[in-house]
């Protein structure tokens, strides 16, 4: 049996449903779950010992969105002032040049930054398998999720409706449902762990109502529901969107999914920002999650999702980051700030605090993956655990509610240690054993390469802003 114990721990905010703070606190852990937590001295000893004086601890967040991949495309000039179509269109000429070792690399720093940030468990949803790359993407980020040590949940993402068939990617970026499908069952039997406290977790997701076909929709969700697992695409992001669907489709985005038969506990949603009083009691009534994704929905021009209105219906809520591309950062904590800040443009009575939003980011974010055994420091959860230095120029002054300081006053190193399973994969502040300046010049080459070949093909300057 392995043991840790964390002491000294100056606050602990374990954001349980007792809303249990504690002072001088200790967590102990055993083979990756807490076995006991507490004020005062524990009375045993652990293999390992973590020094909590100082510290704040709360539980490890969980993001609900990602496109890990698009950190080799941060900030491309072409897409810097495009809303969401425009933006994919200019970017899928440049993502078709990814293979696997650009996949692995950029989900090293997705991963890396995420949990710098206080992130513990991220779904990342990869749906981009060019022709030209090896069909297994999806394993090398699982290879870098390992490798850092962080709790993963990937989507086997998807897209199979190209250009010439009305959808919006290139054809050599999408594949057949046949090929998506194959490959959906080997990742499910190769990886997915539906064990208490499981590393890993496979959910399938196509990509989006504009890049699939309905057909791949309906046997997506039921080779996911025979397998147990959950399922995950973008909704409801943008007006563009919901004009598409009525041409499409003849219905709204959410009509959609009902036809499809993918609303339920087992289903969540990225984005939701443009849902009716009826749609918002439809996902509430079927227990449908959403990823609430702030920066990445003010950045594209998206609109402001009605979080206030979904969390007064029941909808089950969790934060995301969003992809790289159209964030620009990977930092959960500041979007947890994000999220605080802008529902202040509602009237005051619809305002969050900031417990309210740190629920959503770890209770809200595990209900809507699915999971009961992270979220909260309990006995019996996964020892994820997260430890914050209060002696830091931005946290001065925030002593009188110690949790909320840490949103209102974002600090600028934002954790010093993260423990995931029992196991610290942040320590002093950095990623033990990751060179990441070396890192950073391998993704700013590969990403520049890209880039040319992308304009190579396509005679586009991607660095000229349109
Ligand atoms: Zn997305």
């Amino acid at each position: 049996m392995s043991t840790l114990l964390i002491n000294n721990i100056d606050h602990l905010a374990t954001l349980d449903a007792q809303r249990t703070t504690l002072r001088d606190g200790y967590i102990y852990c055993e083979d990756g779950r807490i076995a006991e937590l507490g004020s005062g001295t524990f009375q045993g000893s652990a293999d390992r010992t973590v020094d909590g004086t100082d510290r704040i601890a709360i539980p490890g967040l969980v993001n609900t969105h990602h496109h890990m991949y698009q950190c080799l495309t941060r900030n491309t000039p072409r897409a810097q002032l495009a809303g969401l179509f425009d933006w994919l269109v200019c970017h899928y000429d440049i993502w078709r040049e990814l293979d696997e070792e650009a996949t692995y690399l950029s989900a090293k720093v997705a991963i890396g930054e995420l949990l710098l940030s206080g992130c513990t468990t991220s779904t990342d949803h990869f749906y981009l398998f060019p022709a030209s790359a090896s069909p297994k993407l999806l394993d090398a980020e699982i290879r870098a999720a390992r490798e850092l040590g962080i709790r993963f949940q990937p989507c086997r993402g998807s897209m199979s409706r190209g250009q010439t068939d009305g959808g919006l990617p290139p054809d050599d970026t999408v594949q057949t449902p046949e090929a998506i499908l194959a490959d959906c069952e080997r990742v499910l039997s190769e990886y997915h762990d539906s064990s208490h406290g499981a590393m890993l977790r496979i959910s399938l997701a196509p990509c989006s109502p504009f890049s699939v076909e309905e057909s791949l929709m309906t046997r997506s969700i039921a080779l996911a529901r025979e397998a147990g697992v959950s399922v995950h695409t973008h909704l409801a992001e943008t007006a563009d969107e919901t004009a598409y669907c009525l041409e499409s489709y003849g219905c709204r985005p959410l009509e959609l999914m009902e036809r499809l038969d993918w609303l339920g506990p087992d289903v969540w949603l990225a984005h939701g920002v443009h849902f009716d009083d009826s749609e918002l009691e439809t996902l509430a009534r079927t227990g449908t999650g959403i990823a609430h994704c702030p920066t990445s929905n003010l950045r594209l021009g998206s609109g402001i999702a009605r979080l206030p209105e979904m969390l007064a219906a029941g909808v089950p809520v969790g934060l995301g980051v969003d992809g790289s591309a159209s964030n620009d950062r990977g930092n959960l904590l500041e979007e947890c700030r994000q999220a605080l800040l802008l529902h202040r443009l509602r009237p005051r009575s619809e305002w969050l605090d900031a417990e309210q939003v740190f629920r959503l980011a770890t209770g809200g974010g595990a209900r809507v993956l699915g999971r009961d055994d992270i979220g909260a420091l309990a006995p019996g959860m996964s020892a994820d655990v997260v430890l914050i230095d209060r002696l830091q120029l931005a946290l001065a002054g925030t002593s009188s509610d110690p949790l909320a300081g840490l949103l209102y006053s974002t600090p600028a190193t934002p954790v010093n240690t993260v423990i995931v399973g029992g196991q610290v994969v942040v320590d002093g502040g950095r990623l033990p054993g990751l060179d990441e300046r070396d890192l950073v010049r391998r993704i700013n080459q590969l990403s520049e390469e890209m880039m040319a070949r992308a304009s190579e093909k396509t005679g586009i300057d991607y660095q000229e802003r349109t």
